[in-house]
């Protein structure tokens, strides 16, 4: 059986790199009816906060990641948190030390540097393995100047290799790294030791990260070992290092930079589908003619050996204009339903919803469901339907196309409306056609594009003679009256 994981550290903002792992570990799990298994890696106290966990499930949650085994649904290898697995690192270590995998080591980093200045070995390759054989009475020597021990895991003077399943052969040669720390003085175990110790005891067999962890892949695969001969495991799992996100520069998406957090693309106006496809193609692609997809579509093609190696780009254009593919894709109702909080976030509608903006809305609804790619958009477009002639204001932009004929535009249209039994776009449209177009002899732009601005206050706006019907009579000439005036 498959078994994966997603293993976050809860700081700061969810990261869209992290959540593309997330989606790929869902995506490899879900493709091969195996399980995902999430755990939280909080060992960092000074760090980690509630809040940003909070944010991951909340975000995993809108984007439909949903897992198997791990935080709030539990499973056979809990609890789920690293930060109350304390007792089984405690009991791993004293087996490592024990079985002489691993040892207590003295050595600070002033004496590392001097050791090796004075050996002509280059400071930058770190610790010489020098307290591998200290005897007891070292150590209680050590112990009695007051200084507690690291404790640092034997490495093996051999070359280490795996086969990664996105790059291919890696080898750490021998001697790359030294015996590595895996428990403070302090007593604090470190991220090289309780990440491969849980997936080993949770039989995690596919590790799929980002890219960056990889220097930490030759360590865990010794640790792993010493782990297979303490009996905690039987295999070492394969693993896949998922390529970069760029982002502005193609330089790595920083931390920093808006876009890089999940959040951001949420308050444009993303939806999970759109996000969902956009972040699989940070790496991946389902074939080379078709960029959109459903999540169905995705899982089901899904192999981490179609991983590209190389840095994926965060295109912000391409994933606004997947985005809007997937906006086309929902039914109309669902897409109005998902613009409320849009407009509610920018003051349009209230906290509860009348029956009649509904209305409104699900009649506007098929006016701009084409027309975005965001549904932040919406505000802008839908805006002018929930306020009325005496609130509407013009932007400034909208004002500066109405020429000289503006005046008589709108007299004209008011009169040929005013008699008008039947208010539908069809008989609308007609009868401003005949007034504006065959009598005045006006261009339809320099018509219509006052009408435009008298009904919205913008230069562009849904569709004009449906507005027109959707604003009902009396709000329309209300509105004719006011710009003319
Ligand atoms: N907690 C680690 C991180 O968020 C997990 C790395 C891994 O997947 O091994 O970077």
């Amino acid at each position: 059986e498959v078994r994966v994981r997603f293993c976050p550290s809860p700081t700061g903002t969810p990261h869209v790199g992290l959540i593309r792992t997330a989606l790929f570990n869902w995506a490899y799990a879900r493709h091969n009816g195996g399980k995902l298994i999430f755990r939280i890696e909080d060992t960092d106290a000074a760090r980690d906060s509630q809040e940003s966990l909070d944010q991951v499930v909340d975000g995993l949650t809108w984007l439909g990641i949903d897992w198997d085994e791990g935080l709030g649904v539990g499973g056979p290898y809990a609890p789920y948190r690293q930060s109350e697995r304390y007792d089984l690192y405690r009991e791993v270590v004293a087996k490592l030390l024990e079985s002489g995998h691993a040892y207590e080591s003295f050595s600070n980093a002033e004496e590392i540097d001097a050791r090796n200045d004075a050996n002509g070995r280059p400071r930058a390759q770190g610790y010489d393995n020098f307290d591998r054989n200290l005897t007891d009475e070292q150590k209680a020597a050590f112990r009695a100047e007051g200084r507690e021990p690291a404790i640092r895991l034997r490495v093996p003077d051999e070359d280490i290799t795996f086969h990664d399943l996105i790059r291919g052969e890696v080898t750490f040669p021998a001697g790359s790294f030294g015996d590595f720390v895996i428990v403070r003085p302090n007593g604090h175990p470190l991220y090289t030791l309780v990440n491969p110790v849980d997936d080993a005891v949770m039989q995690i067999t596919h590790v799929l990260r980002g890219e960056d962890l990889m220097p930490s892949t030759g360590r865990q695969i010794v640790l792993y070992r010493a782990l297979i001969d303490l009996g905690y495991t039987t295999f070492v799992p394969r693993f896949a290092h998922m390529p970069l996100v760029l982002g502005e520069g193609n330089k790595k998406l920083s931390k920093r930079a808006p876009e890089a957090n999940l959040f951001h693309h949420r308050d444009r106006g993303f939806i999970p589908e759109g996000l969902d496809n956009y972040l699989a193609l940070l790496g991946w692609g389902f074939s080379a003619d078709r960029d959109v997809f459903s999540r169905d579509e995705f899982v089901e093609k899904f192999d981490i050996a179609d991983v590209n190696p190389n840095p994926a780009r965060f295109d912000q254009k391409k994933a606004e204009s997947i985005n809007g593919d997937h906006i086309r894709l929902l039914a109309v109702d669902d897409f109005a339903e998902r613009t409320i909080p849009y407009l509610q976030a920018a003051g349009i509608l209230g906290d509860t919803v009348t029956e009649a903006e509904r209305v409104v809305l699900l009649k506007a609804a098929p006016l701009v469901q084409e027309r975005m790619q965001l549904l932040g958009e919406a505000p802008g477009m839908l805006g002018f339907l929930f306020t009325d002639a005496a609130s509407l204001t013009y932007e400034d932009d909208a004002l500066a196309t109405l020429t000289d004929v503006a005046p008589a535009v709108l007299q004209a249209s008011i009169a040929a409306l005013e008699p008008l039994e039947t208010w539908q776009t069809a008989e609308i449209e007609e009868a401003l056609r005949a007034a504006l177009i065959e009598n005045l002899g006006l261009k339809p732009r320099n018509a219509f594009g006052a009408l435009r601005v008298a009904a919205s206050g913008r230069r562009v706006s849904p569709p004009l003679f449906e507005s027109f019907e959707i604003l009902g009579k009396q709000e329309t000439l209300a509105r004719l009256a006011k710009l003319d005036a």
